[in-house]
């Protein structure tokens, strides 16, 4: 089977399609969790558009803040995106959305 080698569309380095998340970012350029985002960059689209892997850390960022305000605006951003990324969420990051969101 073939497969396509991603390029990371900061860096534009190639990287192994087992690195890949769906970002379009390679390892090094990818937000995670350890290295918060400044907070005007709170999400930062990637190649193909906003996803998971760079909402997710916005949403454990706010969780950890304790900022209800910061997760409505993201959910009303990026509805589709954040229903679909509480999934990957801690048990009680998502109590935290569920107690303050009311979803
Ligand atoms: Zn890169």
């Amino acid at each position: 089977m073939e497969t396509v080698t991603p390029q990371c569309g900061i860096c534009k380095k190639f990287y192994s399609a087992n690195d890949d998340d769906g970002s379009g970012l390679c390892k090094t350029c990818r937000p995670t969790v350890s290295q918060p985002l400044l907070k005007q960059e709170l999400v930062q689209p990637g190649k193909f558009g906003v996803s998971n892997a760079q909402l997710i850390p916005a949403m454990k960022q706010a969780i950890q803040e304790q900022s209800p305000e910061q997760l409505r605006e993201l959910k009303a951003t990026y509805f589709y995106i954040f229903e679909r990324s509480i999934r990957y969420l801690r048990k009680d990051e998502r109590e935290y959305i569920k107690m303050h969101l009311g979803s």
